[in-house]
């Protein structure tokens, strides 16, 4: 990558980590991600490598069979695995996701239950907020969970957009539950939803109907999940107590808000790599194109960006590892690296000319997948309303 989105201070493991990631991300995953993502084809074989490598309990405490990193670690694995292909990182996001929910906001039964099985990846995780008729205004939740008269609940409603939705087998869902509380926030709670992998009724009253078929983002299933009277019990309430669950996907949200940046970093990476690859083989007018001053400029334009992405990245994993708050850093990194990233890969797309249209080159790919990194864990938009909301609470006069 030469002297582009290098950290600073790692340790030898973290080192030794990213080392290893990117040797597999170079020979295993770049030289199939064309025809797989082309197929739609899940990467079976990828996902088997990660789990060898570790890959799903990363983050997870070691006294629960993980590794224990940080999310600093986690963050640059997950840069390097978007630069070979962007789905890939989707298959651990989710789950990363949900690890860490049960990390925070977990009862230690429910740690033990699944956590050790999380590290090995034999349990797999999903985490459902959105619905058909709400993505960013998590308020407008419906799906609902009602008390039965044994303590147990039944969950009716619609969930839309779950990554994993297929290959999952544990999925944390917001639901609207009635405690009473004024706040329509504190009306919600997540379950611990088990089911088995695949399509149809893959448990008691929850159908996952197919994959959505997508613009990017291939081989990696995008569901929705439909439970008509789902009977789950009181137990499976994560961390035991009901009208938690808002906060608790609001936690777990910040923490995927750096995911989704360093996905968006390693896009742009990749993006960068091509473009400046491609201009020094290409010739026009007599000379190579990096050797125009308008594809030089470009190139320095997106080298800079890639730079203050991965920084910017780098700075609120860091914040969230030392336990510092970091919803404004997170929101921030979250949206200049994925609003960059569009703009790299874009420029990446141009330096290619006609063959940058082309299905045989990899930036093709990456013009599709680029495009998701505007929208997953909350828009630009939304990013902003967190960032301003903050900062006027910061700075008030
Ligand atoms: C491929 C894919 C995978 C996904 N995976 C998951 C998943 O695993 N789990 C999950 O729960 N969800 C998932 N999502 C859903 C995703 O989080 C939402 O799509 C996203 O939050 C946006 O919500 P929406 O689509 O409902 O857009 P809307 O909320 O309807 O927004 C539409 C537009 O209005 C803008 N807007 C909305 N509100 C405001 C406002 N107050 N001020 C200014 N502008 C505003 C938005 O920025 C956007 O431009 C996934 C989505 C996709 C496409």
């Amino acid at each position: 990558m030469g002297r582009l989105a290098e950290t600073e201070g790692l340790t030898d493991i973290q080192e030794e980590i990213l080392k290893t990631v990117r040797q597999f991300v170079d020979e295993k995953v770049i030289p199939v991600a064309q025809e797989l993502e082309h197929a739609d084809e899940y990467p079976t074989e990828i996902v088997e490598g990660l789990k060898e490598l570790g890959i799903f309990g990363l983050m997870i405490p070691e006294e629960y069979g993980g590794l224990g990193e940080s999310l600093l670690t986690y963050a640059l694995c997950v840069e390097e695995i978007a630069r070979g292909w962007m789905s890939v990182s989707g298959v651990i996001n989710t789950h990363f996701i949900v690890a860490y929910m049960l990390m925070q906001h977990g009862t230690e039964e429910q740690k033990q239950k699944y956590l050790p099985r999380m590290a090995t990846g034999e349990v797999r995780g999903a985490f459902s907020m959105s619905e058909p008729g709400l993505g960013s205004d998590v308020s407008a939740v419906s799906t609902k969970a009602t008390k039965l008269e044994d303590g147990s609940y039944s969950i009716t409603g619609q969930k839309m957009w779950l990554t994993n939705g297929g290959s999952s087998t544990l999925v944390a869902v917001l639901t609207k539950t009635d405690e009473g509380a004024e706040s329509v926030y504190k009306n919600m709670t997540t379950f611990l939803v088990e089911k088995t992998p695949g399509f149809g009724e893959t448990a008691q009253g929850v159908t996952v109907p197919g994959k959505i078929d997508k613009m990017g983002y291939k081989g990696i299933d995008t569901t929705e999940m439909i439970f008509e009277g789902h009977q789950i019990s009181a137990d499976q309430i994560l961390g035991g107590t009901p009208g938690k669950g808002f906060f608790q996907m609001m936690d777990g949200v910040e923490v995927g808000r750096v995911n989704v940046a360093a996905r968006a970093c390693g896009l742009a990476i990749r993006g960068f790599e091509l473009g400046i690859a491609y201009s020094q083989q290409r010739q026009t007018f007599g000379k190579k194109i990096a050797e125009h001053q308008a594809i030089l400029f470009r190139l320095a334009e997106m080298g800079t960006k890639v730079e203050v992405s991965h920084n910017m990245m780098v700075r609120a994993a860091r914040l969230k590892d030392t336990g510092k708050r970091m919803d404004v850093e997170a929101g921030m990194a979250k949206m200049v690296a994925s609003e960059y990233a569009n703009e790299v890969v874009e420029d990446s797309f141009r330096i290619h000319g006609g063959y940058g249209y082309s299905k045989e080159y990899e930036i093709e790919r990456l013009m599709r997948e680029v495009k998701f990194m505007l929208i997953g864990e909350g828009t630009s938009d939304i990013q902003k309303m967190i960032i301003g909301r903050s900062l006027l609470k910061d700075y008030k006069s």
